[in-house]
């Protein structure tokens, strides 16, 4: 007798070879179904960028699902059932008949909801399969949680590492030490960066053609430019600009990680995020090709520890946190957050130069690095005081490897403080002297990083020495932060109230 006919349901970031749903042989009577729901790129504004991506790579995965003989159901965006999620799986489900829908863990709490709920209200059942994509499952990471009060990125990090053996002499770290931060992140100095290795460039091929037509004809009006798209939207592209990073840039990753500079988009960042986040790449093979690097002598192991610290540390760790603090996470707003969004953040349109240069960069590339991203966009919400729902909704609508298991931790705990440290000891709070340290922004801008007040004061630095004296009270006696609060002694009175004064004026402006 026929086996009866499971429907599998493969979301638009599980495009990996290996996926366990496609496990074992294929049986023609089983469905593979995929979905482009309109509402998503409609939930949070997202950049057209960010949806040509995944409508592209959605494409070439269905492509290659049917070249190894899968029959594949296709929702097309231009669907009539592709409004949204709910109505598509219903659909399916009525019109096939499946005995159950098969999927591997959604990367996303509410997602997974929804598919949950349009399961039941149809009468079907649903079997979650756990995803082999990441080195540390939820289960995993909620038994290292345990009872820790604190969750302390770098002992996660050597936990994975023992655990793993990656980047290990027995059982001691390769080159006797954990890490190399004092070696990594320096600037580039006056003379610039000079000539840094081109990434790849990936022509758009008819499939990615046709999808920048269907996502300029369904969203016309959402932020981002595409004229210049060039990221890899197939395993095959991923795995090109792979390699190309650890032949040209992974070399130079650590110590340039956190420099920035004027239109020098992904200077020696891998730009594997996306690839990494749809999952046309597994972090096992980027992180060994990084280790193959440094063993074979092609490049330094400061920079290697550097880039596998946040693929095997941080990537991890955000997502172990995200699954074991849904849904609550999303409401939090420890530094009681209650300024809207300045409304450049969707033009780039302001005097700062460090907005200014970052933000259009991300709205021509739909990009930034991770500094451009925490200590520029990131570090100017958290020193106005944004809500952090709608700093929350700028990010992961406005960069192309945006899913929420990754940027809500990011976003919420390390660049807000909103989770009130579980993430980061200590809010990433600096004045615009950081970003003239890293970069050649306040070269070309009208204000002065180093005045905290007057005309030609510096919103980072004002706002900054405002930050210091609003949350006075929590941080003061704080053991990792007091240190840079006590800078606040030095300040006269009279000094205060005008920082005060001229901060509360400026905040007025984007009210
Ligand atoms: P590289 O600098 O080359 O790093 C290598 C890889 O390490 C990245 O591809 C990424 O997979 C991983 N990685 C690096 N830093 C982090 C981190 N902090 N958390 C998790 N993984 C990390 N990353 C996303 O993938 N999606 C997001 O939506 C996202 N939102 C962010 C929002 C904020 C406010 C901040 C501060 C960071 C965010 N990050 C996000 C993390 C990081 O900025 C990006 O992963 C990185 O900039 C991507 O560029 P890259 O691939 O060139 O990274
Ligand atoms: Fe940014 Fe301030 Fe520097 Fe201008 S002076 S670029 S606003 S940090």
């Amino acid at each position: 007798m026929a086996k009866r006919r499971q429907l599998i349901l493969l979301l638009g970031d599980q495009l990996d070879r290996q996926s366990p749903v496609l496990a074992g042989p294929i049986n023609q009577n089983d469905l593979v179904l995929m979905i482009e729901a309109r509402g998503e790129s409609r939930r949070v504004p997202s950049h057209k960028a960010r949806t040509v991506l995944f409508l592209s790579a959605m494409r070439h995965h269905a492509a290659w699902l049917r070249e190894q003989g899968y029959n594949v159901v296709y929702v097309d965006i231009n669907d009539r059932d592709a409004s949204d999620f709910e109505t598509a799986i219903a659909n399916a489900i009525q019109r096939y008949q499946p005995s159950q829908v098969r999927m591997v863990e959604a990367g996303e709490f509410g997602v997974q909801q929804r598919i949950q709920e349009a399961c039941e209200t149809s009468g079907i059942e649903l079997q979650v399969l756990t995803d082999p994509h990441f080195l540390c499952s939820r289960e995993d990471f909620a038994r290292w949680r345990g009872h820790r009060k604190s969750l302390v990125m770098e002992t996660f990090y050597r936990h994975m590492r023992k655990r793993l053996g990656i980047l290990m002499d027995g059982d001691a770290p390769s080159g006797g030490k954990w890490n190399f931060d004092a070696k990594n992140r320096t600037s580039f100095g006056r003379q610039g960066p000079g000539l840094v290795p081109p990434p790849p460039a990936f022509t758009p091929d008819a499939i990615t053609r046709q999808a920048i037509s269907d996502v300029e004809h369904h969203f016309p009006d959402n932020p981002g430019e595409l004229a210049n798209f060039a990221w890899p939207v197939s395993r095959e592209q991923a795995l090109v600009m792979l390699e190309d990073f650890i032949s040209h840039r992974l070399p130079a990753f650590g110590p340039f990680q956190d420099a920035m500079w004027t239109e020098q988009v992904l200077l020696y960042h891998s730009g594997l995020s996306a690839a990494l986040n749809l999952k046309l790449l597994h972090p096992m093979e980027v992180i060994e090709k990084a280790e193959a690097a440094y063993r074979a002598g092609d490049a330094p192991l400061a920079s290697v520890e550097g880039f596998i610290r946040q693929v095997l540390g941080w990537r991890e760790f955000v997502r172990g946190i995200y699954w074991s603090e849904m849904p609550a996470y999303l409401q939090n707003n420890a530094l009681n957050a209650d300024q809207p969004l300045p409304a450049f953040y969707w033009t780039g349109d302001t005097d700062m130069h460090c907005l200014r240069s970052v933000i259009k960069q991300t709205l021509q590339t739909g990009y930034a690095h991770h500094i451009q991203r925490l200590m520029v966009t990131g570090l100017f919400a958290l020193l106005l005081g944004v809500r952090p729902e709608e700093i929350h909704a700028w990010y992961l609508g406005i960069y192309i490897d945006a899913v929420e298991w990754v940027e809500a931790p990011n976003t919420l705990g390390m660049s807000q403080y909103a989770d009130g440290g579980l993430l980061a000891s200590k809010p990433y709070a600096a004045s615009g002297r950081y970003i003239q340290r890293m970069s050649n922004y306040c070269k070309d801008c009208r204000f002065k990083p180093d005045r905290r007040v007057g005309e030609q004061a510096c919103p980072f630095t004002l706002l900054y020495w405002d930050f210091l004296i609003r949350h006075e009270t929590r941080f003061a006696r704080h053991p990792r932060a007091a240190m840079q609060w006590r800078m606040l002694h030095k300040l006269e009175q009279t000094e205060r109230m005008d920082i005060t004064f001229q901060a509360k004026a400026l905040r007025e402006t984007w009210r």
